[in-house]
């Protein structure tokens, strides 16, 4: 079981228009953050078994923080769980800032996620993204000289002034410009974004479903031409640029999330295993942590059934094989029962099936995975003493 290290930086020079994540927490104060992150790494230290196999910068900015901040934070990360060599350890970096790229890697960064979101300037500037496409282009190229093992850049779908055709071009555009990894993400218009308030006024309007299942479509074959697979539903790769940190995070190894807002799942808590969070906000943090106190959030031991949920669910949005009777042992159902559930939806186009009766997902699995992971949940929990019982009847779940 490897253990992963997710730290995060709340910090931005201004709000894109669609965010709703939590951030913009002034840049001035990552000084304090970064040290009472060190001190949090010492209270957390017996929540996971090291060495750390990834370590994952994520924000907001956390291209913000100066190379020596990144490299305090490493070291102390080496110090509290030890920190795998060949470990992965990626930085997030907005193209809007002169980015001392060479000097991250030199202290510990070996992955660097562009936030690029769209190459037309007319988009960016909608989105009140503080860069344009000529700097998004420069900073993945310079990614690539610096030298990182890994270079990803995030795309945005949903727009509704994106088409297809353009999208796959610029898939191949930034594959030319050496990103060996593609992530994407569905623009989401949320309450309380300046996006959503300018839809609901009627000065911006939404891109429609067909549209964005269409971007998403050329994506996929684009990114196929260029030698990408995709290895999750929104996430493609070159052979050897997984991510490995959010890959470890699917299979349901265990992560820390240090910094506000942030999150870890530990499997080892509990018998099916515990999630934990910060609460978002910095100064709460930093005065809880001043006392010796962990900072405020929450915590939930997972039951069996919130377990098999979330393992299907997960399961669905990865196009990795797994074994049905695995699942079954693992979760205490009923053998058959599990195995007929996950064969009726085979038919369906919705599993390939793999020597030794594994299954991996096909694309159009990974995007119901959803609706899916409920349907077999119910289904393989529904019937019986253990679940699974009639789960053969033959109905698909979900797949209607
Ligand atoms: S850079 Fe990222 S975190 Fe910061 S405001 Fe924009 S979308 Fe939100």
């Amino acid at each position: 079981m490897s253990l992963g290290v997710y730290l995060h930086l709340p910090f931005c020079l201004s709000r894109c228009r669609y965010c709703a994540f939590y951030s913009g927490e002034p840049p001035s104060r990552s000084g304090e953050l970064v040290e009472f992150l060190v001190i949090e790494m010492g209270l957390r230290v017996k929540e996971g078994t090291g060495p750390v196999q990834t370590v994952y910068l994520g924000g907001g900015t956390p291209s913000l923080l100066t190379p020596e901040q990144v490299r305090h934070l490493l070291r102390a990360v080496d110090r509290t769980w030890g920190l795998d060599r060949a470990g992965e350890v990626t930085l997030e970096v907005n193209p809007a800032d002169r980015l001392p790229l060479e000097s991250f890697r030199n202290a510990g960064a070996t992955r660097v996620s562009v936030g690029v979101q769209s190459l037309d300037d007319a988009v960016l500037e909608e989105l009140g993204r503080r860069h344009t496409a000529a700097q998004a282009r420069k900073t993945l190229a310079a990614a690539v000289a610096a030298g990182f093992a890994s270079v990803n850049a995030d795309l945005l779908l949903g727009l509704p002034d994106t088409t297809p055709g353009e999208l796959a071009l610029w898939v191949e555009e930034l594959v030319d410009l050496g990103a060996g990894h593609l992530s994407l993400y569905s623009l989401e218009l949320h309450p309380g974004t300046e996006l959503s308030a300018a839809a609901a006024q009627g000065r911006f309007r939404p891109s429609a479903e067909a549209l964005e299942e269409a971007q998403f479509r050329a994506v996929v074959r684009a990114a196929e031409a260029c030698g990408l697979q995709g290895y999750e539903v929104s996430n493609f790769a070159l052979p050897g640029h997984v991510c490995r940190h959010n890959s470890a995070t699917w299979r349901g190894e265990a992560y820390l999330g240090l910094g506000p807002g942030a999150h870890s799942f530990l499997p080892g808590a509990g018998p099916w295993g515990t999630r934990r969070w910060n609460e978002p906000g910095l100064d709460p943090y930093l005065t809880a942590l001043g006392r010796g106190k962990p900072p405020p959030g929450g915590g939930e031991e997972l039951t069996r059934e919130q377990a098999l949920l979330e393992r299907l669910f997960l399961s669905l949005r990865c196009r990795a094989a797994f074994a049905p009777r695995e699942l079954a042992t693992r979760f205490g159902l009923d053998p058959a029962g599990t195995v007929a559930a996950f064969q009726a939806l085979v038919p369906k186009g919705l599993f390939e099936v793999l020597p030794g009766g594994r299954l991996r997902p096909t694309w159009e699995a990974l995007r119901r995975a959803d609706g899916l992971a409920l349907g077999l949940h119910e289904r393989l929990l529904g019937a019986g003493p253990g679940g699974a019982s009639a789960a053969g009847a033959g109905a698909a779940p979900g797949a209607a």
